[in-house]
């Protein structure tokens, strides 16, 4: 499917076009069909994208941060951060920002070393010291990454444990469930997601 296609058929669905891999000429010709939301997984390359390319794209933060990069990230001000893996991190950031910063909590649905993001068995209580105790990172709901594995069943679990604990923060004003990426996103929104992050899919 087209990009086209794609927001044609999920129409409530929130497309993200990760960008990490593609030119600056294939985002701006997206953008021009009307893609608003970018998402980055370096520091460097977004704050370099939104200083250089159109002022009306917004820009999510995706990737792993370390916390030699927060200061730069902060300076760039993405709309979101999707990819806080703990309350510790949230309070690092937390403290450093000086303006309120949507973000969502990570989690780790498989359980596999390879990944990043929050045991899903400690996510509710970390989501609530967040929501609790920053000033700043307010936490918006979660993200995940489905499980790397060639059986359906496997994938469709990891959504559904993400779209579960989701389900359980709603009442805490949880309201973005981010999953899905190029090769899963139909599954991930069957299982519940209202944000998908297509990066392959958009721009090949
Ligand atoms: C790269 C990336 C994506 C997009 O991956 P594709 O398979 O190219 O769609 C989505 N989410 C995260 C966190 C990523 O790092």
């Amino acid at each position: 499917m087209t990009y086209l296609d794609i927001k044609e058929k999920y129409k409530d669905v929130r497309i993200i076009a990760v960008s990490k891999y593609t030119t600056d000429e294939k985002i701006i010709a997206l953008h021009k069909l009307g893609q608003i939301e970018f998402g980055e997984n370096k520091v460097q390359d977004l704050a370099r994208k939104k200083a250089e390319l159109s002022e009306t794209i917004k820009w999510h933060f995706i990737g792993n941060l370390q916390k030699n990069k927060v200061n730069h990230l902060i300076k760039a001000k993405p709309i979101m951060w999707q990819s806080c893996v703990s309350f510790e991190m949230a309070k690092y950031v937390d403290t450093r920002l000086d303006y309120e910063l949507p973000t969502l909590l990570e989690i780790n649905v498989a359980n596999e070393d390879s990944k990043a993001g929050i045991n899903p068995s400690k996510a509710i209580e970390e989501y609530l010291a967040i929501k609790q105790d920053c000033k700043f990172v307010k936490p918006v709901g979660v993200m995940c990454i489905g499980a790397m594995s060639d059986e359906l069943s496997e994938i469709i679990k990891s959504f559904e444990l993400c779209y579960k604990i989701f389900d359980e923060l709603k009442k805490d004003g949880a309201n973005i469930c981010s999953m899905g990426m190029s090769s899963d996103y139909e599954i991930a929104i069957k299982s519940g997601a209202n944000m998908i992050r297509l990066g392959s899919v958009l721009f090949n």
